[in-house]
């Protein structure tokens, strides 16, 4: 290099400028497969490239989807998005390539989740706001309509899939946060005389906020109080016109009649995500956008529901439903951002020589690799132990969850759980390990373009589709009646309950009954022993993971990356 030049950036620099981490990190979906370098399909031997889980049968149509999916996304997520325009562009020419189809939600799930888990990878060094963007247009706003809609909301989604029309799901209400779903202000009256609905925002508390892909979908899925006459239906879906089409993908056209449309801001990280606010002024929407598949409006303004006893759920259950789904995505996203973050770090420091007693300068032979330094070593050991039973866990939900969707059941209060704990467990773990690998990796963890920079992501997963702490609650409110059930029996602690969770549930219980003997209110004695529920909450979610997988003991064994560096 020239005396006065500049090194160029790299998307992951070094702290030591001759290591490469891309050269050094071989086992991620990076590159596209060479076979598709000139733009073809492939139909075998994909299997490498992808992070396809254990439990996916690996049929040849399944192996070359994969193989095709992966190099589309190589070729989308190929340079960074100039803005969130870019960005959604990107996703309508992804949605349009039909590799993935909306209708896979219900037919093939795992593809939905195979194919989030491979955009995480190859989006890694770019943000989770791509990430975000394709759960939310799948599995929120596809879904839901998949779930929800009549034939002709059906066949609305097939045209958007074909012209590669975005979509946006408005659930979270500014004064409604995590607990959205159980408040929904905003409504939908039924003007009986005009055959149509009234959506409006009532208050500033009840604009829809955060809406991913709010500023530039056309269409969106917005919940809204079902008012008919005098009475609240409770919430209901609508598939609503934002704008109208615009340019092209990503620039949508005017702003419809009654909806005014707002930027969240600039955020820590995803900034290639645009989140909106959005509020509804008296805006009419016709009788048709009512998602139609389980109840409907008589000309007469007769609320029915459809399908009888044959209706497998209610409205809010079937929405409940795509936030199943989206638990195990998030949880999934979640662990393989960790996987990759573990694995980029762990590739720089395999190659960074540091200096040891006894050592000497950066070639000598004793000179020790930073993975191989004490501490890193037994994290590494550590982090490597808990993935792979994590991996196991997830792959254990994912598959049965799969089968509830493709068989269209109602989930099992075990089910429900599962994927609970998936949620629950996969986030804290990753933001733990996470933490913990910033803690000991010195300079490197502040550079750009490392990863690092984006691990706000897992904060965005704590709350999203379900926050961790609502859910733990939950999960510790059912222990609670499950011990009260068993206690008035007489009967033992089911042989489901570790002793240590069976322990806790019961002083939990003794201490709320205790509040209550003391005058409090339910609410109230929660409350007072809120420290004690979560306590009780993680070690069943931990009890969950262990009866499906083993324990932390059962995976004690490290694997290859937990050797030494220099020794590898
Ligand atoms: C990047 C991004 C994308 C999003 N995309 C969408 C989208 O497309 N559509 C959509 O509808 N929403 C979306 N959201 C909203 C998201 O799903 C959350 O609901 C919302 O961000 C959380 O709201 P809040 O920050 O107001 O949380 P608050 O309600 O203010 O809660 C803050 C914290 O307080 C605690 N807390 C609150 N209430 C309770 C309680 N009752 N018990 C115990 N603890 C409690 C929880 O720990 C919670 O994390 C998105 C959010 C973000 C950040």
């Amino acid at each position: 290099m020239a005396a006065g030049e500049t090194r160029p950036t790299h998307a992951a620099p070094s702290t030591m400028p001759y290591i490469s981490v891309d050269a050094l990190v071989g086992d991620g979906p990076v590159a596209p497969p060479q076979t598709l370098a000139g733009g073809g399909r492939v139909s075998e031997n994909a299997r490498d490239w992808g992070a396809s889980p254990a439990n996916v049968d690996e049929d040849p149509k399944r192996v070359a989807w994969r193989a095709n999916y992966t190099a589309e996304l190589a070729r989308v997520l190929n340079t960074p998005a100039n803005d969130y325009h870019d960005s959604a562009a990107r996703l309508s020419g992804l949605v349009k390539s039909a590799l993935l189809e909306f209708r896979h939600l219900k037919t093939e799930p795992s593809k939905f989740f195979e194919a989030h888990r491979l955009l995480v990878n190859h989006g890694f060094e770019q943000g989770p706001g791509f990430s975000i963007r394709f759960t939310v247009q799948y599995n929120l706003f596809a879904g839901t309509v998949l779930e929800l809609g009549g034939s002709e909301h059906l066949r609305t989604l097939d045209e958007m899939q074909r012209d590669g029309e975005l979509g946006c799901f408005a659930l979270t209400e500014k004064l409604a946060g995590v607990n959205s779903g159980l408040v929904v202000q905003t409504t939908a009256r039924w003007v009986p005389d005009k055959g149509a609905f009234l959506l409006h925002t009532p208050h500033d508390g009840a604009c829809k906020n955060w809406i991913s892909q709010g500023l530039t979908a056309c269409k969106a899925v917005v919940m809204a109080d079902l008012i008919v006459g005098s009475e609240s239906k409770g919430p209901h879906a609508f598939l609503v016109e934002l704008r109208a089409k615009g340019s092209g993908p990503g620039y949508p056209g005017r702003v419809s009649t009654g909806v005014t449309l707002g930027d969240m801001g600039a955020k820590t990280t995803g900034n290639d995500l645009d989140n909106a606010w959005i509020s509804f002024e008296n805006k009419w929407i016709p009788r048709e956008s009512l998602l139609d598949r389980y109840c409907d409006l008589t000309v007469d303004g007769g609320y029915v529901a459809r399908g009888g006893t044959s209706a497998p759920m209610s409205n809010m259950e079937l929405i409940g439903q795509r936030l199943f789904t989206g638990r195990v995505a998030v949880a999934q996203g979640a662990h393989e951002f960790r996987r990759r973050l573990f694995r980029r770090t762990r590739a720089h420091n395999d190659a960074k020589p540091c200096w040891a007693p006894g050592g000497g300068s950066h070639s000598a032979k004793k000179t020790l690799m930073l993975s191989s330094v004490p501490q890193l070593r037994a994290l590494y050991r550590d982090a490597d132990a808990k993935e792979a039973r994590m991996t196991a866990y997830l792959a254990s939900v994912e598959r049965d969850l799969c089968e509830t969707l493709t068989n269209g059941t109602r989930p099992s209060a075990e089910m429900v759980e599962a994927v609970a704990a998936a949620k629950v467990s996969a986030v804290d773990e990753a933001i733990e390990y996470c933490h913990r690998l910033k803690q000991e990796v010195g300079s490197y963890a502040l550079m750009a373009g490392t990863g690092f920079e984006h691990t706000d992501f897992l904060q965005c997963c704590k709350f999203a589709e379900g926050d961790s702490r609502i859910l733990l609650m939950k999960v510790a409110r059912d222990r609670v009646k499950a011990y009260g059930r068993i206690a008035a029996k007489g009967g033992e602690v089911p042989a489901w309950m570790s002793p240590r969770e069976a322990k806790a549930v019961a002083e939990l219980a003794k201490a709320l009954q205790a509040s209550a003997a003391g005058g409090k209110r339910p609410a109230e004695a929660w409350e007072e022993h809120w420290d004690k529920a979560y306590a009780t909450a993680r070690l069943a979610v931990d009890n969950i993971v262990t009866r499906r997988v083993g324990g932390p003991d059962k995976w004690s064994n490290a694997g290859w990356r937990s050797t030494p560096a220099s020794r590898l």
